[in-house]
């Protein structure tokens, strides 16, 4: 791999490789965090025993919920055995290479001491300024949701409005899939410029304040730009919901996570939505069509048990 083109190519191809609609965030997790990483450190070598905790707990965060403790506590393992040779060097403590045919499980890589680092040409390549944050923004637009963008980065220590990023990245990679203009306005509409969980409807003169037009199935896994799979939400209620805490039942009562702690009243508040019946939208309008839900709680509710202990 000797140009930019090339990462930048082979980095896409994560997103390729998913199959059907399942999201599949654990190879760009782990190669986020190896960006962090390397812009912390100047290398991405790491001990599969050193990343394991921190990968991790991001896969846990930012990923589809799992329901054993034990395989939450090494879901490190997948994307360390299986990310792409052409991007990544496994070896093993005596220095032989791993191949992507080993177990996906925490014990082998560390009784093995398996290590990784980014391939030499891929660490060439990220040295020059801009190009981790514009690989970083290319995953993060591939793979998640805008709220969700902020969150992950301060997560890998990663800083995306780094100015060096904005003349690397050329127009034709951004090419993030457009939204629809109007989808905003028409989700907006639909549920009265009120948020659909707790109804908070503020406004700075005519304009709606802090209200968000939310994608229950996300934009980058392929969900329509359509009223039947929007919410309007108050902003602090679509971060919820795109981090998992706050979740859909089919019959479209609000479930909050038992993951989710909150000390203060007005933490505690988001609790008392569970249960709770999602507004409807207004006459005439489409409702959430229940493939979307179902994809949300499959995909992003944390649901108990997720947690690495
Ligand atoms: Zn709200």
């Amino acid at each position: 791999m000797k140009t930019r083109d090339e990462l930048m190519g082979a980095l896409s191809g994560m997103r390729r490789a998913q199959i059907g609609s399942r999201r599949a965030p654990h190879k760009p997790l782990l190669v986020l965090w190896l960006l962090g990483r390397f812009v912390n450190s100047g290398s991405t070598a790491v001990t599969y025993a050193e990343a394991e905790e921190p990968v991790s707990r991001l896969i846990n965060d930012f990923g589809p919920a799992v329901t054993s403790r034990a395989r939450a506590r090494e879901r490190a393992a997948m994307p360390f055995v299986h990310l792409e040779r052409e991007l990544w060097d496994l070896r093993d403590h005596d220095g032989n290479p791993v191949g992507p045919d080993v177990p996906e499980r925490g014990n082998w890589l560390r009784s093995h001491g398996a290590h990784g680092r980014l391939s030499g040409d891929v660490e060439r390549l990220l040295s020059v300024p801009g190009t981790p944050t514009a690989a970083a923004r290319l995953l993060l637009e591939q793979h998640f949701t805008p709220s969700l963008e902020a969150p992950v980065c301060d997560a890998v220590g990663l800083d995306l409005a780094d100015p060096d990023a904005d003349s690397v990245l050329r127009p034709s990679e951004a090419k993030r899939r457009k939204r629809r203009a109007g989808f905003a306005e028409e989700v907006l509409r639909a549920y009265a410029y009120a948020c659909a969980f707790c109804g908070y409807d503020g406004a700075l003169g005519r304009n709606p304040a802090g209200l968000e037009a939310a994608h229950v199935k996300w934009h980058s896994q392929d969900g329509p730009d359509e009223v039947h799979n929007g919410l309007a939400l108050c902003s602090l209620h679509h971060t919820l919901f795109d981090l998992g805490v706050l979740g859909l039942l089919p019959d479209l009562r609000i479930q909050v996570s038992q993951l989710y702690v909150a000390r203060s009243p007005a933490g505690q508040a988001v609790d008392a939505l569970h249960g709770l019946p999602l507004a409807t939208p207004r006459p005439g309008r489409p409702a959430i069509d229940v493939r979307f839900v179902l994809w949300h709680g499959q995909q992003v509710f944390k649901r108990p048990g997720a947690q690495a202990a």
